[in-house]
C-alpha cells in the first residue's frame, strides 16, 4: 500500500493534527507546499462534500500520489448552522479569530441554545480520475460566552466539547485528537485504507 500521501491544505493547524494521528499508522503526509506547489481553488461548493472535492481534484491534478481535502466548519445551531462552510472566510471578514470569537457571542445575545458542532468532511482521491470516497466525522458541544485558552486552532477556543467535557482551548492536541470531528473523520478513512 502506497503509505504517502498529500494533503491538500496550507492550514497548519489541520496539517499538523492529521500527520499526528496518521504518522503512527505509517503514513506520510506532504502538503502542497512541501512539494513547491502553491494550489487554492475557489471553493464554490454548496456543501463540504463538494468544496473537498474541489480542493482533491485541483491538487491531484498536480501530484502522483493519493490526495486528501478536509473541509470543516464550526455550526452553531442557534444560528442556523453559521458559519459553517464559511468559517475560514467569516473569521477573515471579521478582522480574525477573537473578533469572530465577539461577534458569535454578540448573534448569540438573548438566545438559550449554544450548542454547537464541529463538522468536517475527507475527500481521498487515490488518482486524478479515481472515484472521490468521503469520510465524515462531527464533534458536539457548546459555545463558550468568552474564548478560553489558546491550544489548537481556529475556533477550538470558544469550543466545549462535550464527549470530554473540556474546553478546546486548553485541552492538549493528543485529547483533542480522540474525540475531534476531524480525528473521527479520519478513523474512517484509515479503516478504509487499511482493507483495500
Ligand atoms: P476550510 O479550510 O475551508 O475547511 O475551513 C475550515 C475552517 O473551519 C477553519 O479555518 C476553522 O476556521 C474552522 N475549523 C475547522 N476545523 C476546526 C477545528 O478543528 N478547530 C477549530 N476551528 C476549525
Amino acid at each position: 500500500m502506497n503509505k504517502e500521501i498529500c494533503l491538500a491544505t496550507s492550514n497548519k493547524g489541520k496539517l499538523r493534527e492529521y500527520r499526528e494521528i496518521l504518522a503512527p499508522m505509517g503514513f506520510v503526509i506532504y502538503c502542497p507546499s512541501d512539494l513547491g506547489l502553491d494550489i487554492d481553488p475557489e471553493e464554490t461548493g454548496t456543501n463540504y462534500r463538494e468544496n473537498s472535492f474541489i480542493k482533491a481534484r485541483a491538487l491531484s491534478e498536480a501530484v502522483n500520489m493519493p490526495v486528501i481535502a478536509d473541509d470543516s466548519g464550526l455550526e452553531v445551531n442557534a444560528l442556523d448552522r453559521f458559519p459553517g462552510l464559511f468559517s475560514s472566510r467569516f473569521a477573515k471578514d471579521c478582522g480574525g479569530y477573537p473578533e469572530a470569537y465577539a461577534e458569535i457571542n454578540r448573534r448569540l445575545e438573548g438566545k438559550e441554545d449554544r450548542s454547537a458542532q464541529f463538522v468536517c468532511c475527507i475527500c481521498y482521491l487515490e488518482k486524478k480520475d479515481a472515484k472521490p470516497l468521503y469520510f465524515e466525522g462531527e464533534c458536539p458541544g457548546f459555545i463558550l460566552p468568552s474564548s478560553v485558552g489558546s491550544n489548537g486552532f481556529g475556533y477550538d477556543p470558544l469550543f466545549h466539547a462535550s464527549e470530554i467535557d473540556a474546553d478546546l482551548g486548553v485541552t492538549p492536541e493528543e485529547i483533542k485528537n480522540k474525540i475531534s470531528h476531524r480525528a473521527k473523520a479520519i478513523r474512517k478513512l484509515e479503516i478504509f485504507l487499511a482493507i483495500s
